[in-house]
């Protein structure tokens, strides 16, 4: 039995003149994060994409789990090719779903007959495949409202399907349709979601991390990296810049008022993660704030930090609550990472009473007190790179 998937696409089939260029994108992307798990013949045909193995031995289970996570893909199953007559199709539905028919006690068929030229209409293939299955398996009855399965035939230019159980796709638009912009990372549990969520429509990522040694470890950053490459499992391939920071903290730390010392940190971080982003053809940066979470997230405070940057900043979080951040942590599989206990540079040299009514004035002055312009400079240009790939 030959198995392949198909796939459904979302919004794209919405872009009018511009889906070409996306279907274009989906279809790059499939091949990058299917590549290496064998051959696979991969196009598009009347709307649906097919993913077809061109090799024997190919585990078609981990290549619908990676289909599941690219972006632009809103539905996708399973499905078993049957020659295009009635004889072929009735036995590969029984043959190819026998598990599961065994097993329920209810069913329904639809059926979709795209070449006109097969001699069954919709409805006759239908009846047939269904007469043939109450035939085939006794404890089944017909339910067309309520049905424990539906079994899906379809008829194509190229071939007859049999499809199994459509699963969800991660939905969205395919990355790298939607421009490039940089993910402020952190080990937290927020940042990485921010940027699942704007992968998601369909922004390509590069990746900037902070990093205090001796204050925070080799580990900590290890933790990012190992955050960043379940990311790329939906967001595809990045790289990840990492910025050492401390000599910006302390210099903070011994020249500015204790009570300014997040924000002018954050601002100091807008500024080194914008000018890496420029480097990197990205218009925007993205964070992982959520409004009023700590002081650092207050609107004041984030109007503070906000103006230190000359891009747009995202804030795909920024009306979330916590447990439902926390909850599509879950679903993306990060939430165990994140959770691990390594400092970040964020919790070093935390004051202990932090404005959460900051005054631009007053942040603005103190910030004069260290030479910005050098201390960027410096920090950039110490700035180290790695590749991050999905499924090492
Ligand atoms: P997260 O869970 O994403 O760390 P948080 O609630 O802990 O968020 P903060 O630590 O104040 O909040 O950070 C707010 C945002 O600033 C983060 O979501 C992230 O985008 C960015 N950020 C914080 N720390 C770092 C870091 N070390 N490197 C890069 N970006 C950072
Ligand atoms: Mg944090």
């Amino acid at each position: 039995m030959k198995e392949i998937i198909l796939i459904k696409l979302g919004e794209i089939v919405l872009k009018g003149l511009n889906r070409q260029s996306f279907e274009f994108a989906l279809i790059r992307n499939l091949r990058r994060r299917l590549e290496p798990l064998g051959k696979f013949d991969i196009r598009e045909a009347q709307s649906t994409i097919y993913v077809e193995p061109l090799e024997d031995g190919i585990d078609l289970e981990a290549a619908a789990e990676r289909v599941g996570k690219v972006f632009g893909v809103i539905a996708f199953s399973r499905a078993c090719m049957a020659e295009k007559n009635m004889d072929s199709i009735l036995k590969t539905a029984a043959d190819y779903l026998r598990d599961q028919l065994s097993t329920i006690s209810s069913f329904k068929v639809e059926s979709k007959r795209s070449d006109k030229h097969f001699p069954l209409k919709s409805p006759e293939i239908s009846a047939a495949v269904g007469e043939y299955l109450l035939q085939q398996f006794p404890n089944l009855h017909v339910d067309v409202h309520n049905p424990d399965l539906e079994v899906r035939v379809e008829v194509r230019d190229f071939g007859a399907y049999i499809h199994g159980k459509a699963l969800p796709g991660a939905g969205g638009i395919p990355v790298g349709t939607g421009g490039k912009a940089a993910i402020l990372i952190s080990g937290g549990i927020d940042s990485p979601v921010a940027a699942w969520q704007m992968a998601r429509r369909g922004l390509e990522l590069t990746a900037v991390h902070f990093a205090s040694p001796p204050y925070t470890s080799e580990r900590a950053e290890q933790k990012v990296v190992d955050l960043l490459q379940k990311v790329s499992e939906y967001a595809g391939r990045m790289f990840m810049f990492t910025v050492p920071f401390t000599r910006i903290q302390e210099e903070i730390r011994d020249k500015c008022p204790e009570e300014y010392f997040t924000l002018i940190m954050r601002r100091f971080m807008m500024r080194a993660a914008e000018r890496i982003a420029r480097k990197e053809g990205c218009s925007a940066l993205i964070t992982g704030e959520s409004l009023g979470q700590v002081a650092s997230q207050t609107l004041q405070a984030i109007v503070c930090t906000d103006a230190a940057a000359m891009m747009p900043v995202f804030r795909p979080l920024i009306g979330t609550d916590k447990s439902e951040i926390v909850a599509m942590a879950r679903k993306i599989d990060t939430y165990d990472l994140s959770i691990q206990p390594y400092e970040d540079c964020c919790t070093v040299f935390t004051p202990k009473h932090p404005r959460t009514r900051p005054e631009m004035e007053k942040l603005l002055e103190a910030e004069s007190a260290l030479d910005s312009e050098a201390l960027l400079e410096d920090c950039v240009n110490r700035t180290t790179f790695r590749k991050i790939t999905a499924y090492r």
